[in-house]
């Protein structure tokens, strides 16, 4: 038997913050059992790629890092061959296309649980007694955590596979997420950022979303709350009250409306019409001083018409919001979707993942440029050179949203400070603060 002690490991995360979230839970697990973490995958003897496979690229980028990992192995060391292990979405979804056909894989696991590091222990001879499933960062030098308070999703849009990657919701006790939390408050990180594939369905017993994130509220002095992910037929009043009366709370709401044409919409399983949609975008204006509002939208869809897709671009052009991210279509088995006939040519749907993109280019640097002047707070993110660092404001979340260039004599780095926006671009702003 091997002590771990004398191994070394990598992790490398693909895809949402959930499943990093996953992938910070087995780093944990990695540490407190003794492993040494490799600062690069060519220096580890096991290295794990926790993989995703939402759509066709999702999948591709999983299925390259696997092969760039292979690439890069060691043949020996200490007479320990280097171990590439997948796990993750696309291993639960593909394990037995990956076992037949990448053979050179030496271990496949399915979503990241508390059995897969002694699965894995067991299976190369490595020695293992202590068991954890704590969260720790991969990277040390981020001031944010994310708090996953669920997992799997119920709400079944015709073309998604999460559901039946990761299973029903089930909703994390408090408990659970409270030792989350506690953990990260205690790192002194500024952020916490609750997650789930929708928050808004959050129910354990008679704990529903709102009394839960009052509670972590109450429980933490982290400065900044983000919550992310809102299926848009369930932000309801008390959310939106919520957000409005805790200053804690970010400004900031993403809520992946996907489409706005209610043929589209009801194909895909979802209630809502671009009206539904207007009225809720001007209700949580109205309401939260502020709010910047981040959204996905899916084209291409089986039989998404021109027409359809013509209501999205304009309901794009009317909302206006702050922030919006898009993604092909790409049929997955298992989903409702999947059975659908009319897809739509790979030539228009590329045309119209384009179009959309850059229609929403010129919003969000207007709307950028309405923050010029301002003053705005700026949570300090990275050193760059004299005077110079990188942040994020509560307006951005981070990797997906844009980030603040800041001159500043005075931040330290993971401060928050208060800054002036002197200059923007389409998605990034600059400013100065003493
Ligand atoms: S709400 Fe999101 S995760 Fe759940 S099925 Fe719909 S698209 Fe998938």
């Amino acid at each position: 038997m091997i002590s771990p002690t004398s191994l070394s490991y990598y992790i490398l995360s693909l895809g949402c913050a959930k499943n990093q979230v996953d992938s910070e839970k087995l780093n944990g697990a990695f540490l407190d059992a003794g492993f040494i973490p490799a600062a690069h995958p060519q220096h580890a003897d096991i290295v794990v790629i926790n993989t995703c496979a939402f759509i066709e690229d999702a999948k591709r980028e999983s299925i390259d890092a696997i092969f760039e990992m292979l690439t890069l192995r060691r043949r020996v060391k200490r007479g320990f061959p280097q171990k590439v292990v997948v796990v993750g979405c696309l291993a639960k979804r593909y394990a037995l296309s990956l076992r037949n056909e990448i053979p050179e894989i030496d271990f496949i696991y399915g979503l990241v649980d508390e059995q897969l590091l002694p699965a894995l222990c067991n299976a190369f001879g490595i020695k293992k007694e202590k068991c954890s499933f704590r969260q720790v960062p991969l990277d040390e030098g981020i001031p944010y955590a994310y708090i996953k308070i669920s997992e799997g999703c119920s709400n079944n849009c015709s073309f998604c596979a999460i559901p039946f990657i990761r299973g029903e919701a089930i909703s994390f006790s408090p408990e659970k997420i409270f030792a989350d939390v506690d953990e990260a408050t205690a790192r002194g990180v500024k952020e916490l950022i609750i997650v789930a594939q929708d928050i808004c369905s959050y129910r354990y017993g008679k704990v529903t979303l709102k009394s839960l994130v009052k509670k972590i509220c109450a429980r933490t002095d982290v400065p900044w709350i983000r919550l992310m992910y809102c299926h848009p037929d369930h932000v309801d009043e008390e959310l939106i009250e919520l957000i409005a009366a805790e200053k804690r709370i970010c400004r900031y709401l993403d809520i992946p409306f996907q489409h706005a044409s209610a043929n589209v919409l009801r194909s895909m399983g979802r209630k809502g019409d671009a009206e539904t949609y207007m009225r809720l975008i001007e209700l949580l204006r109205k309401s939260i001083n502020g709010i910047h509002i981040r959204s996905t939208f899916l084209v291409g869809y089986p039989n998404e018409t021109e027409d359809d897709f013509r209501m999205l671009l304009d309901f794009i052009k009317e909302v206006k919001l702050e922030k919006v991210g898009a993604f092909m279509y790409s049929p997955e088995e298992g989903t409702k979707a999947f059975a659908l006939n009319d897809l739509v040519p790979k030539r228009i749907k590329r045309a119209r993942y384009h179009e959309l993109l850059s229609t929403q280019k010129e919003i969000s640097k207007n709307a950028l440029r309405k923050m010029k002047g301002k003053r705005i707070n700026v949570l300090v993110e990275k050193h760059i050179r004299k005077n110079q660092w990188i942040g994020r404001t509560e307006f951005d979340a981070p990797e997906v949203d844009g980030i603040f260039f800041l001159t500043s004599k005075s931040a330290t780095l993971h401060s928050i400070v208060n800054a002036e926006v002197t200059n923007f671009s389409e998605y990034d702003l600059w400013g100065i603060s003493e």
